[in-house]
């Protein structure tokens, strides 16, 4: 059956599940390493690409390659590649679409480690980098140069929220015949498709929605063309940053709920956002769902729906953060995001620690701003293990 046509939640729990001599009705995990061939002949056609077949799992192996599929289809790419982890998916597609002598212009407040890389390793190999709020487009255009070949945006973005035009991003980056891969962790294929939107290349943290149970580490990268995807696929098995089979399988068995849980977590999300911009210790909230949030018109045309991160700041600041920090009991206190359970985290001291510090302010990521993934929990219990915090941080111990 062409699983392409269907509805989103058919592919989810549909797409790319490759039917064995058994019947399985979930793909296995294909744990080898390397795949024999019926003779030389084959073995010389599968490398020459002559025939089709698996050689070795480093190239490709049929548990990851339904996974593949799924979220290719997903996110209506021609092909999908996985990765170790979403920073191999980042890694690969600078290495795979960048060369010495080339510029990328991306998002200021884009995860702190895609801008270490770049900032800190790919400038060593002659690729130079602009990063800019690319929620402005005037920024974007005036950060253009001739030798500009990638437009790199992440939106929403992690954690200052920053949504970025990906429809006319795509068309500033096509202009200057440059390409634009949109980093889609934050929204997930349910709630925003960039490849339709004009992006030629999307990637994900995978080890967030798309997992989505916080028991794996992993990314992926959906390519639009066949061309893009070749590049993206033979730099991945040169760099040897694949996924492996059984990662695959987690990812695929936590895939299939995507949509149930992106919607529950949302749901959860709005109430905590409206919650917490009422709560008198609150000095801001940043949520895409909120009137108040400086793109939100734009997040309403290019998502289905805000998502569940928010990110806001006490009256308090730094040392009241700290102590909700220190005073969720349900919440976790813990990077990472997208998954069922509600968790923390305070990116100025943990994942965008490596920037420096003018550098996060000028994209918004400010000292006491608390970064908060909403969960599938029930929302009284997230508003009250919330509301205990707050009264704490409120009290004589915020000092
Ligand atoms: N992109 C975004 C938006 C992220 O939030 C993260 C991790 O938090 C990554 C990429 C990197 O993913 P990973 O931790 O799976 O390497």
């Amino acid at each position: 059956m062409d699983t392409r046509t269907l509805g989103f939640n058919t592919k989810l729990v549909h797409a790319g599940i490759p039917h064995d001599a058994y019947g399985a009705v979930v793909t296995p995990i294909y744990q080898t390493s390397t795949f024999a061939f019926d003779d030389a002949r084959q073995g010389a056609d599968r490398f020459s690409g002559a025939a089709g077949g698996y050689i070795y799992t480093r190239i490709g192996n049929p548990t990851t390659a339904a996974l593949e599929e799924n979220v290719a289809q997903l996110e209506n790419g021609f092909g999908a590649t996985a990765m170790a982890s979403g920073m191999g998916a980042v890694s690969t597609v600078y290495l795979a679409l960048l060369g010495a002598g080339d510029h990328m212009v991306s998002t200021d407040s884009v995860y702190g480690p895609s801008r270490g890389l770049m900032e800190k390793h790919m400038s060593r190999f002659g690729v130079a980098s602009t990063y800019v709020d690319t929620s402005d487009l005037e920024n974007l255009r005036n950060a253009m140069r001739p030798e500009t070949r990638l437009v790199y945006v992440e939106s929403p973005s992690n954690p200052a929220m920053a949504v970025t035009d990906i429809r006319a991003a795509a068309d500033i980056a096509h202009a200057a015949g440059a390409l634009l891969v949109v980093d889609n962790t934050f929204a997930s294929p349910h709630l925003q498709k960039p490849l339709d939107l004009g992006a030629d290349v999307v990637l994900h943290s995978v080890t967030k929605f798309i997992n989505g149970h916080a028991d794996v580490v992993g990314g992926i990268v959906v390519a639009k063309t066949e061309a893009l995807h070749k590049r993206i696929r033979a730099m991945l098995v040169n760099l040897g940053a694949n996924m492996d089979p059984h990662q695959a399988y987690l990812v695929s068995r936590g895939l299939k709920t995507l949509a149930l849980r992106v919607e529950r977590a949302q749901e959860n999300a709005r109430a905590v956002a409206a919650w917490l911009s009422e709560h008198p210790a609150v000095a801001w909230v940043s949520y895409v769902g909120l009137p108040s949030h400086p793109q939100h018109a734009l997040a309403r045309r290019q998502m289905s729906g805000p998502g569940s991160m928010i990110a806001f700041e006490l009256k308090g600041g730094v040392e009241a953060g700290r102590v909700v920090m220190d005073s969720v009991r349900l919440a976790g206190l813990a990077v990472s995001l997208g998954g069922v359970e509600t968790l923390i985290s305070h990116p100025a001291s943990m994942t965008h620690a490596g920037m420096a510090r003018e550098d996060r302010l000028k994209a918004g990521i400010t000292d006491g701003l608390v970064r908060l993934s909403v969960g599938i929990e029930d929302a009284a219990d997230i508003l009250a293990d919330l509301g205990q915090a707050l009264a704490r941080a409120a009290g004589p111990q915020a000092g």
